[in-house]
């Protein structure tokens, strides 16, 4: 917009978790819905917001029909292997690219220091961020001297799901502490029998990192207790 670069909409794909849960953290979504999308409507840019027909709830009572896990729920996405991208992000997209004349460029918030997506740029998408040899650095102050930086950065350095199969411990200790709601759905998730996995990730079990946190818990009210 600085620049005068041409620009009719933005597009949002929000992945859910079920019909009526986002697979937006609240804090996140609350900063999408009242803080971003208000900060481009004033300057004339609408958002559009997409919602895929899979949920990850679809995702994960899938029924696997071949391989070593035929018969059994599809359950956790994979680490480094995330299907949820694929059946529930893209999908829309794809969808309205179609509604949308063929000579449409998509911007693409990749900095000038991330090469490797760089590289992966097709023709009909471009990065403004690379053009105006912006990093993500950059990218981050301009964001956050406008009043656009989500609350997600205050703990972490990436934006994802609350279900994300390569969220950090962080993340996850995060889930667990600030939204009990939340972790709750994933535990119920962790008894469900005839999983193609028993892995939320690549190490752990829901119920091994519930015992962890509250683990961690317990130490510092122990530790708290003793201080005073
Ligand atoms: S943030 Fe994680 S769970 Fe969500 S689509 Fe990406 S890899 Fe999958």
């Amino acid at each position: 917009m600085q620049h005068g670069e041409p620009l009719d909409e933005l597009v949002y794909s929000e992945v859910m978790f079920s019909d009526t849960v986002s697979g937006e953290l609240p804090e996140h979504k609350r900063f999408i819905y009242e803080t971003a999308i208000p900060y481009f409507e004033k300057r004339g840019i609408p958002t559009r917001v997409l919602r895929g027909q899979k949920t990850y709830l679809d995702c994960f009572y899938h029924i696997v029909s071949r391989g070593n896990a035929e018969g059994k729920l599809a359950s956790f996405p994979l680490t480094g292997r995330c299907s949820i991208q694929r059946d529930c992000k893209l999908p829309p997209i794809r969808t309205y690219q179609k509604t949308l004349p063929q000579d449409t460029v998509y911007y693409l918030g990749i900095a000038a220091d991330e090469p490797i997506r760089l590289a992966r740029l097709k023709a009909n998408q471009t990065s403004l961020l690379a053009k105006y040899n912006l990093t993500e650095k950059d990218a981050q102050a301009m964001c956050q001297a406008e009043g656009l930086l989500s609350p997600l950065y205050a703990f972490t350095g990436r934006g994802g799901c609350w279900f994300c199969p390569n969220a950090s411990m962080r993340e996850l200790r995060h889930l667990y502490n600030a939204h009990p709601d939340l972790w709750q759905l994933l535990l119920e998730l962790q008894d469900v029998p005839n999983k193609a996995t028993e892995r939320f990730n690549r190490s752990y079990t829901l119920h091994d990192l519930d015992l962890l946190f509250s683990l961690e818990g317990e130490q510092l009210s122990f530790f708290t207790y003793g201080e005073r």
